[in-house]
């Protein structure tokens, strides 16, 4: 069984891994998008930047809220 070890005291670079219980800060960061078109605010899962995400709408790119 392998098993993946996070050691928190030797973190690599932000960004190469998949955000394993450590939100990045800015994008990603924050627990609501918002669709700068239509303004549907839709709440996300963290580690998926809103930019990531389409408006569930009109399908635009989501932005930070
Ligand atoms: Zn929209």
């Amino acid at each position: 069984m392998e098993v993946e070890v996070v050691d928190l005291r030797n973190s690599p670079t932000p960004g190469t891994g998949q955000g394993v219980g450590l939100p990045k800060r800015g994008e990603g960061g924050r627990d609501s998008c918002k669709c700068p078109v239509c303004g549907t605010i839709v709440s996300h899962s963290r580690g998926l930047p809103c930019t990531k995400q389409k408006c569930p709408k009109c399908g635009s790119p989501m932005v930070g809220a």
